[in-house]
């Protein structure tokens, strides 16, 4: 199953968080956010299988690196998946080279 790719766009209300969005030599981590689509850096061949009853779980998110300060291991993204069977949930880090 694929959920149709939803574009997500942090948006920080306070001065505090404004300051913690994004890199200051990196442009595209940062926005990598998304649901549903294709996880970037991930083939579908590698989607994990559900821990609890052995189903292809189905991507659901992406979720970056929030900037600088909050980095992942060098800008990695978060993949989280979901098994529609059962509704364990499970994410991984990914780096994503682009
Ligand atoms: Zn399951």
């Amino acid at each position: 199953m694929e959920i149709p790719k939803v574009k997500l766009i942090p948006h920080p209300e306070t001065d505090e968080a404004k300051e913690i969005v994004g890199y200051k030599w990196n442009q595209i981590a940062g926005t990598r956010y998304h649901l549903g689509g294709k996880p970037e850096g991930l083939n579908e061949a590698d989607y994990p299988v559900c821990e609890s009853c052995s189903n292809k779980m189905t991507f659901y998110a992406q979720i970056d690196s929030i900037g600088d300060k909050f980095d992942l291991a060098d800008c990695m993204v978060i993949h989280n998946f979901v098994c529609f069977d059962c509704f364990t949930v499970k994410a991984q880090l990914t780096q994503i080279n682009s």
